[in-house]
């Protein structure tokens, strides 16, 4: 399953020689990947008309990578992504990017709901906030990045609509988490991270903002303010809706226009 150790520098220092932050537009040269095929029988097809046009990133939250790989590939289990990337930085494809994965399960976003029909999932090895939650390796990392931009590539997917699955399901989902690098992978061209922020705006704008970025509005508050803690302001997951985490939900919001 391993792949010989990837040479590049660290995750946060990603070459701009490879078109990084500007590949997934047309007449850029994406990055070669080197994808191991591990077949998973746990998808259907797309249903017709519905644009891939959301890209959504779990961590596996299983004690092993190994464990994690098994179950996805496995019938009975009836779960799946498109790809998993381990720790090592290794890439395997489940999953055909026209066929559709069972990753997501019940979710929401912009309006939309069962987003399995219209995304591509990535799952991210780490044990998750279950079985001994850590650090993603700066190689993992990389090799994340390097197939989200390759993806961005082939699909019509807005930088709002790169998200994680605590993002589309906030009740029921915290993956990848808090230590996910959201924001080195929007400094290399993938998702929304905003450059500053703005004065905090009044708590009663909080819901009618976290609607513009993607949210469903149907949860209590603090469930929806944790899950946009966990992606864009990760230092705190506590769920309240303090002065700093409404700029920083206005700042996100600004870019969704
Ligand atoms: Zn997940």
């Amino acid at each position: 399953m391993n792949t010989a150790p990837r040479s590049q520098a660290p995750f946060v220092e990603r070459p701009r020689e490879h078109g990084l932050g500007e590949s997934h537009q047309a007449g850029t040269q994406p990055v070669t990947l080197r994808i191991i095929e591990a077949p998973s029988p746990n998808h259907d097809e797309r249903p017709a008309g519905v644009p891939v046009d959301m890209l959504i990133l779990h961590y596996t939250g299983m004690r092993t990578g190994q464990e994690a790989i098994d179950r996805l590939r496995d019938p009975a289990a009836k779960v799946s992504s498109h790809y998993v990337v381990e720790e090592d930085g290794g890439i395997l494809r489940l999953v055909p990017e026209h066929k559709r994965a069972a990753h997501a399960g019940i979710s929401h976003w912009r309006g939309h709901a069962a987003l399995n029909a219209r995304s591509i999932g990535i799952e991210i090895v780490n044990p998750g906030h279950e079985w001994g939650y850590r650090d993603f390796p700066a190689l993992q990392m990389a090799a994340v990045c390097d197939l989200c931009l390759d993806i961005l590539s082939r699909h019509p997917i807005p930088p709002r609509n790169v998200v994680g699955h605590s993002d589309v399901a906030p009740d029921r989902k915290q993956d990848p988490g808090e230590l996910f690098d959201w924001q080195g992978l929007a400094a290399n061209g993938v998702g929304l991270w905003p450059a500053s922020d703005p004065p905090p705006p009044p708590e009663s704008e909080t819901l009618h903002l976290l609607a513009a970025i993607g949210y469903r509005t149907d949860l209590p508050l603090p469930v929806l303010v944790t899950a946009f803690q966990r992606h864009w302001l990760p230092s705190r997951t506590d769920g309240i809706a303090d002065a700093a985490t409404r700029a920083r939900i206005a700042a996100v919001a600004a870019l969704c226009l």
